[in-house]
Formats: C-alpha cells, structure tokens, sequence
C-alpha cells in the first residue's frame, strides 16, 4: 500500500513488476510534486525565459532577433497542459495494471498496519472485481509528511 504518487509509483511500478499486488492512494493528481507543481513545471517556464534570452543575445552571434512581447497567459496554459495530460496519463497507466489499485482519496495512518479510513469506501465498481488489497507493506511517500512510520 503506497500513499502517494510521486516517488511512490517507484514502488509500487517495482513490486507489481516482480508479481505482487499493490494498491496506490492518492488525493490528487497523479505524479505527485515533482510533475504537478514542482520539476516538470518550474523547468518548463525557466525553458521560455531562456528562449526568451537567447534572442535577447542572439545579435552576439551575428543573428539579428528581438523580443516583441511575453505571452504570458500562453506560457502557462502550455506548461499547465503538459503537466496536467502527464498527471492524467500517469493515473490511466496504473489503471490498466492489473495489480495495481488506483485508490483517489485522502488517507492517514491510524496505527501500525491500519489506514484511518476504509478504502472499500472508495472502491468503484470495476475495483469490486478485483481482490481487494490485505497489505503486507504501508509506505507514505509524500515529502512533507517524512518517512513512513
Ligand atoms: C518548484 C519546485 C521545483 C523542484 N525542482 C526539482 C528538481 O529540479 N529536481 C528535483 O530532484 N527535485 C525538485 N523538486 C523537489 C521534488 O518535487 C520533490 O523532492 C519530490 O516531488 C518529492 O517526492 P515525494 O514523492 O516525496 O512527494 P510528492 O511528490 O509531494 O508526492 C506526494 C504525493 O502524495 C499525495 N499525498 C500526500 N499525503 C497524502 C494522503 N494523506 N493521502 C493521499 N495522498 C496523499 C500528494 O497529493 C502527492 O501527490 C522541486 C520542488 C519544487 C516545489
């Protein structure tokens, strides 16, 4: 049981790989920080202001350019696009792993080996046909909560 879909699907992607099963809770958009608000988005927008540089010295290598105007709405429209078709494919893909269960939902830890929650309250109704998960193994991969109890 994984919560978190970060670095998390590193997990999860591993252990349904060697034939276990894996179920991955997650409140948000899949592939966590780092996809949504964090790597993927900062580099897309830093990419545009070094385009936008390039120009500015391009005449240093003899290519004459000039910067008319920012688009900045388009700027992120684009970087939020990206980002947001990634989220959505990255969710879909675990969808279609067999032993994989996509859980959407807040969960906590309640104890050693219990969730505070039920996720049978989430399951949708193609999930009832799969095993339901009696976990082994919990592990929380979300930065700001630190490491898994
Ligand atoms: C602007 C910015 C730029 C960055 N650039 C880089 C970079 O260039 N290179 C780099 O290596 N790192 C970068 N980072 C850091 C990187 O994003 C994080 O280190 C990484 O995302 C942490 O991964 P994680 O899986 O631990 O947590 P997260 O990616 O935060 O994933 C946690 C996931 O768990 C979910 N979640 C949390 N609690 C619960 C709960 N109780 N129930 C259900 N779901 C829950 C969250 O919705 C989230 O999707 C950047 C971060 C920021 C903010």
């Amino acid at each position: 049981m994984v919560i978190g879909s970060g670095s998390g699907l590193e997990v999860s992607f591993e252990v349904a790989e060697r034939g276990f099963s894996a179920a991955v809770v997650e409140e948000g958009l899949f592939g966590g920080t780092c996809l949504n608000r964090g790597c993927i988005p900062s580099k897309t927008l830093i990419n545009c202001a070094d385009v936008m540089k390039t120009a500015q010295w391009a005449e240093a290598f003899g290519i004459k350019a000039r910067v008319e105007a920012v688009d900045w709405k388009f700027i992120v429209q684009r970087a939020s696009e990206e980002v947001d078709a990634d989220a959505r494919s990255i969710e879909e893909g675990n969808r279609q792993i067999a032993n994989i269960l996509v859980v959407k939902g807040r969960r906590k830890f309640a104890g050693q080996k219990n969730l505070e929650d039920t996720i049978d309250a989430v399951f949708t109704r193609e999930d009832v046909e799969r095993p339901k998960p009696d976990p082994e193994i919990y592990l929380l991969a979300a930065q700001k909560f630190g490491v898994a109890p």
